[in-house]
């Protein structure tokens, strides 16, 4: 079966800095498992694996606007230590969560001067051009369900509602009473 839309894509993966530095692998772990065509991976690794099959394999670099996004300098910016709450340690390299209008982003924090904190909220790996080693481990056809929700789930786990997931169907699918 071929990689496409509304597919469930089960994947060993590993991924480099331009540098070579190993970021993120598979290997060791569970192998990685998506709904193809969902935004469920970063946009530019959909690309390369579009209509490869199961035991295919493909070495990829995708650019940082396909992957991450460039930099956005404007993302850097101050705020006061206070904003961290009282007995928290705030030091540079630092990371955290913070809630905003596009989800779960995170966030660094570059420096610190007194009470003034400067935080970078670009992604970690924002204006990175990534290089993939993938193998495609299985494709199989997506549930109707899956395909409602735009996520895959896993049997037996709690691979729905995902937090990940905010798209509108997905929301729509978790009003149905499937996080219960
Ligand atoms: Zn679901």
């Amino acid at each position: 079966m071929n990689i496409s839309k509304n597919k469930v894509v089960t994947i060993d993966y590993s991924l480099h800095n331009e540098t070579g530095e190993l970021l993120d692998s598979s290997e060791g772990g569970e192998p990685l498992v998506y709904l193809h065509g969902n935004e469920n991976i970063i946009p530019g690794l959909e690309k390369f694996l579009e209509g490869k099959t199961t035991g295919d394999s493909i070495s990829c670099t995708v650019p940082a606007a396909e992957a991450y996004g460039e930099r956005d300098e404007s993302l850097v910016f101050k705020v006061s230590k206070k904003d961290f709450g009282d007995n928290v340690e705030v030091a540079p390299g630092m990371q955290f969560e913070a809630h905003g209008e596009e989800g779960v982003q995170i966030v660094t924090v570059v420096g610190v001067n007194g009470d003034e904190v400067t935080i970078d909220a670009n992604h970690p790996l924002a204006g990175e051009n990534l290089h993939f080693d993938v193998k495609v481990v299985d494709v199989r056809d997506a549930t109707e369900e899956e395909i409602e929700h735009c996520h895959v789930h896993m049997d037996g786990e709690d691979g729905c509602c995902d937090d990940d997931c905010d798209c509108a169907d997905c929301e729509d699918g978790c009003s149905d009473g499937c996080c219960d």
